[in-house]
């Protein structure tokens, strides 16, 4: 039997840039949405045809700002995936959602639509932050979110938050974090802010405009991370993610164990039986692969070897590892027979570990991450 897919859907619209954004998402597009969420419909229609009506798991509406949508075009997506692929009847189907864009109705409606799962852009909740870093919402505004939220009834309300922000120190993160682990939450997603090169916060960091965190500071605001995490009864579980028990992001878990998904809309990527590949991020282009008439560009060489970094590289990422089993009956053998000099010597390094059936990373691994994947890509053949 095939093995249940999840389905990525994109919404690349948004009320405005943020400074750091060089995501897929266009301000002041808004007109379009209606006629997008037809082609979406149309693409999903066409991709299972191809695929097969497939087990669906987890549902993943991301962006942009999916909470641009009304209730009734979030219902067209959800309805569309249902009448062609097999959508589990405990599916786990999250929104992305800016707090400044949420109305009690319009959670109702999603929540009707059959979103169970909201993950809300907060970053952080200081308002002096929230303004350097171009966000459309205020902190009141992402407090007020969370609690609609639970008055609309969602159990499983995931906030994203952003350490190394311009001006912020390690006490305004603290106060933000154990803030938002006080709020209607059942996961914190803890990003470190990335400056992209094009961005306008880059071109303000470059003239010296505004300043960044420096190494000392952003190393304490991790263990902040980590101990004010864990007094709040989250455990972490993948390098930036932390969920009370029971509510890791079974969509994320999809591309951490590299299992097959199909992402829908403009520049979504996806991995289908062996395949990845990735739509257009031009409207046009996007159209005409929607309905087949043009071909998606292919991803990555699809060799063996490239998989089994991948698995490595996306697997390392969580606590619990790489499951060992999965691994050898996947390549045919295991991960010391691929790698076997980077394997030996990071765990005479005391970087990674083996235990119940999986490879992992230990506390001390986690921290060089990186320099760990470039020993294990340099091995890889
Ligand atoms: S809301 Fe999200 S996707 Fe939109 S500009 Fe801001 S960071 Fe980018």
């Amino acid at each position: 039997m095939d093995e249940a897919i999840g389905v990525y859907i994109h919404l690349p619209f948004c009320a405005r840039k943020c400074a750091y954004c060089d995501f897929t998402s266009f301000a002041g597009e808004e007109a379009r949405i209606e006629e997008y969420v037809k082609t979406v419909c149309r693409e999903a229609r066409a991709q299972a045809a191809l695929f097969g009506r497939r087990l669906v798991a987890t549902i993943y509406l991301g962006g942009g700002t999916p909470s641009l949508l009304t209730g009734a075009q979030a219902r067209a997506l959800l309805d569309a995936l249902r009448a062609c692929f097999d959508v589990a009847p405990d599916a786990e189907i999250t929104m992305e959602a800016n707090p400044g864009t949420l109305t009690p109705a319009k959670l109702c409606a999603y929540r009707e639509a059959g979103v169970n799962r909201l993950s809300l852009g907060v970053q952080s909740l200081d308002d002096g932050l929230l303004a350097a870093i171009g966000r459309i919402h205020t902190a009141a505004q992402a407090r007020e979110a969370a609690r609609m939220a639970r008055e609309a009834g969602f159990g499983n309300v995931n906030l994203d938050l952003m350490a190394g922000l311009p001006g912020q120190t390690p006490r305004l993160w603290e106060e933000t974090l154990a803030e938002a682990a006080s709020l209607p939450c059942a996961h914190l997603s803890c990003y470190a802010l990335i400056v992209e090169e094009g961005t306008p916060l880059a071109a303000r960091v470059a003239s010296g405009a505004c300043a960044l965190p420096d190494e000392d500071a952003l190393a304490e605001m991790d263990e902040i991370t980590e101990r004010i995490a864990r007094r709040a009864g989250f455990a972490r579980y993948e390098v930036s993610n932390y969920a009370r028990p029971g509510f890791a992001c079974r969509h994320n878990l999809t591309y951490w164990e590299c299992r097959p998904y199909l992402g829908l809309g403009l520049a979504a990527h996806s991995d289908m039986d062996g395949r990845r590949f990735y739509n257009a991020s031009d409207w046009a282009a996007y159209a005409r692969q929607a309905c087949g008439a043009q071909p998606r560009e292919a991803e990555g060489d699809g060799s063996a070897a490239e998989r089994r970094f991948e698995r490595l590289m996306m697997g390392l990422r969580m606590l619990r590892g790489v499951d060992e089993a999965r691994f050898h009956r996947d390549f045919g053998g295991a991960v010391a027979d691929f790698y076997p000099k980077t394997v030996r010597e990071m765990t005479a390094l005391g970087m990674l570990e083996r235990e119940g059936g999986y490879m992992r990373l230990t506390a001390r691994g986690m921290q060089v991450m990186n320099a760990v994947l470039v020993a294990f890509l340099q091995e890889n053949s």
